[in-house]
């Protein structure tokens, strides 16, 4: 492993500090919306090269040359920054890759620039009330008439549904095929006569999740990612995209930092709760998994560099297991820190960042939300079953006959 940057890298680290001192942004342009400052400083980031380096400039990105420790520096000046980055949205950081492997030329050349820019959001149609973990049991149906995909059934736990206008979901187009064969990846508008989107409350107080339902829900029959019985294969490459989206190590530090903070202002007895030896010890068991997180990151970042990806496999798909782990740590670390606070209710301003602040209602917001990512983009469990039977050859779990 090379832990040194060379001179190159250090200089464009330099430039990139450069940029981000345009983050946030000043004067009129402060009292913008936050999704046009987002869209604003994205697309500065573009000309700078900083921003969607691997989308093509015709479809709205930089398209620059393929340098991993280039996007590492990006990563984690940006989230230093605490600047809208090109992977946090699932239209930019799920769909937007997808397109790129599977789509057409038209789907690209219609759909990626506004989901680059924030102009079109997007919601991701898998999980139904009877198939989370096995997806491929999914019964929501799509049914070819004519020119037309005719859609019915329900969809669930699907994310920013009330914000979306378009969503990427997986349907039942081949009733008769074996389950993994009789699926299509389809686009839908969210406006389409016969879906009805449903609010569901999370334990935090927030609503981010709904229901989504379809009934006699007509699309065009050219809205469709890749051939008739695909939809699995394509959905593998979205959700590879979800999961290094999800096991970021850069979160972890950054919440970590924030930890110590608190650490260092909350008082225990008298005295800020870092001397206290049980903190400490925790937090410093803490920070070794935030560090290992770290190493492993720059391990495959070092492999993909030299092209030897095959080799940091394994350690990739332990990222999402590992780092969901960790904020569970910090966040469980943070919440006992609070004390009697533990019991404030988050405000509505953070009831809508997910509690992306550091008071204390916003810690015991996090607090309860890092227990999500564990479970979304395949639960833990799920994630050893494959790191144990891909990964490490393994004999199969049992499975249900198809
Ligand atoms: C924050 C968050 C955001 C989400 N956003 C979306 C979204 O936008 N769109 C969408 O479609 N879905 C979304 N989901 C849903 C998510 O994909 C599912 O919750 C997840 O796949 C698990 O499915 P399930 O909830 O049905 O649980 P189940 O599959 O019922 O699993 C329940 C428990 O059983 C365990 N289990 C199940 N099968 C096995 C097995 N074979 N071996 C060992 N253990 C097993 C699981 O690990 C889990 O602990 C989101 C979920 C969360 C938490």
């Amino acid at each position: 492993m090379d832990l040194e940057y060379s001179q190159e890298h250090e200089s464009f680290r330099t430039s990139v500090r450069t940029f981000l001192k345009g983050w946030p942004l000043q004067g009129n342009e402060a009292q913008l919306p936050i999704e046009q400052q987002e869209t604003l400083f994205r697309k500065r980031g573009i000309d700078a090269g900083f921003v969607y380096r691997k989308v093509p400039k015709k479809y709205g990105g930089s398209e620059q040359d393929d340098d991993a420790i280039k996007d590492q520096i990006i990563q984690e000046e940006f989230h230093a920054a605490q600047a809208p980055r090109d992977l946090s949205t699932q239209g930019a950081g799920m769909l937007v890759p997808t397109l790129l492997e599977f789509g057409t030329e038209a789907q690209k050349e219609r759909y990626i620039p506004p989901a680059l820019f924030g102009e079109e959001n997007w919601c991701q149609g898998y999980s139904e009330p009877g198939s989370g973990s096995d997806l491929a049991s999914l019964q929501c149906q799509a049914r070819l008439e004519g020119d037309e995909w005719i859609l019915n059934g329900q969809k669930i736990w699907t994310s920013s549904a009330q914000r979306a206008q378009m969503m990427f979901g997986l349907f039942r187009t081949e009733p008769d095929a074996k389950k993994h064969a009789g699926i299509s990846y389809l686009l839908v508008p969210m406006d389409t006569p016969g879906l009805e989107v449903r609010p569901l409350r999370e334990m935090g107080g927030g609503h981010e999740f709904n229901e989504v339902f379809f009934t006699d829900a007509r699309i065009p029959a050219g809205n469709i990612v890749a051939s008739r019985g695909q939809g699995w294969q394509v959905s593998r490459a979205t959700l590879v995209h979800e999961r290094n989206l999800i096991g970021n190590p850069n979160m972890m530090r950054e919440a970590f930092g924030d930890l110590l903070n608190l650490a260092r202002t909350r008082q225990i007895e008298g005295r800020p709760a870092i001397e206290d030896l049980g903190f400490r010890r925790r937090i410093a068991e803490i920070e070794g998994y935030v560090q290992t997180g770290e190493l492993s990151g720059m391990r495959q970042f070092t492999a993909a560099h030299r092209g030897e990806m095959a080799k940091v496999m394994r350690p990739m798909m332990m990222n999402k297991v590992s780092s969901t782990d960790t904020m569970q740590m910090i966040m469980k670390c943070a919440y006992d820190l609070l004390g009697g606070d533990g019991v404030l209710a988050p405000t509505e301003e953070e009831l809508d960042n997910w509690g992306r602040t550091t008071t204390s209602s916003g810690w015991v917001l996090q607090y309860i939300f890092s227990m999500g990512p564990a479970i979304a983009g395949g639960a833990t469990n799920i994630q050893l079953n494959i790191i144990g039977e891909r990964g490490y050859g393994l004999p199969r779990d049992l499975r249900k006959a198809n």
